[in-house]
């Protein structure tokens, strides 16, 4: 029997960014505090996040998109080893490609940092009117706060985009964004009561 503790693991040791442990806390606790049931992911990896918020409760669905063809077979054979195939639902594709239909409470912002606000603008139209939007690694190891720490040209190029990321977020006018200082960074937004 594989244990969830063993993906995590593993995952690290291949240096693959499954979420912190302070991160998933803090959305494991949203998950379970706001009733959420449907769930879409933006990046499954090897379906150890998805395992995570499908585990909470036995009524929660998850969609979770995965465009690297190697992980989404490995989180395939992770969600079945959990028995999980009725309630995660993962698909194989650029998230900016495929068609992605239904409704969803939580929407969950974890692929290339460089299409955060592409991922926000296409998929926000199947959030629930009172759902949200949370987007990880905001922080990006420090690097958001503290761009000088990295000499390398690809590193600060991304760190420019998460921080135009952030500044989309506080400027938008549909939707509210309260930032964490959690796990790698996390932001949570809300549509503006109208
Ligand atoms: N949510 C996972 C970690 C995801 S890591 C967890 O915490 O367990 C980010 C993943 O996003 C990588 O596997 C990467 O292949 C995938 N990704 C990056 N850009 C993507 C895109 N445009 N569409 C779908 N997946 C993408
Ligand atoms: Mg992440």
């Amino acid at each position: 029997m594989v244990h969830i503790l063993n993906i995590e693991e593993d995952a690290r040791k291949r240096n693959i960014p499954v979420m912190l442990d302070d991160g998933m806390e803090f959305i494991l606790e949203y998950i379970k505090n706001n009733n959420v049931k449907s769930i879409l992911e933006i990046g499954s990896a090897v379906g150890y996040s998805a395992i995570r918020f499908a585990s909470v409760s036995d009524d929660i669905k998850v969609t979770t998109i995965e465009k690297n063809k190697d992980l989404y077979d490995e989180a395939l054979n992770n969600i079945s080893n959990f028995k999980l195939n009725d309630r995660i639902n993962i698909i194989l594709g650029d998230a900016l490609e495929v068609e992605i239909t239904g409704s969803y409470d939580l929407i969950f912002i974890d692929a290339a940092k460089s299409q955060y606000t592409k991922f926000f603008e296409k998929y926000k139209t199947l959030l629930v009117h009172d759902g949200c939007i949370i987007t990880d690694n905001l922080a990006f190891h420090g690097l958001v706060d503290n761009p000088s720490l990295t000499k390398n040209r690809n590193t600060r190029q991304l760190v420019g985009k998460i921080s135009r990321y952030i500044e989309f977020l506080k400027n938008n006018k549909e939707f509210k964004t309260e930032f964490y200082n959690r796990g790698d960074g996390i932001s949570v937004s809300k549509r503006i009561a109208d």
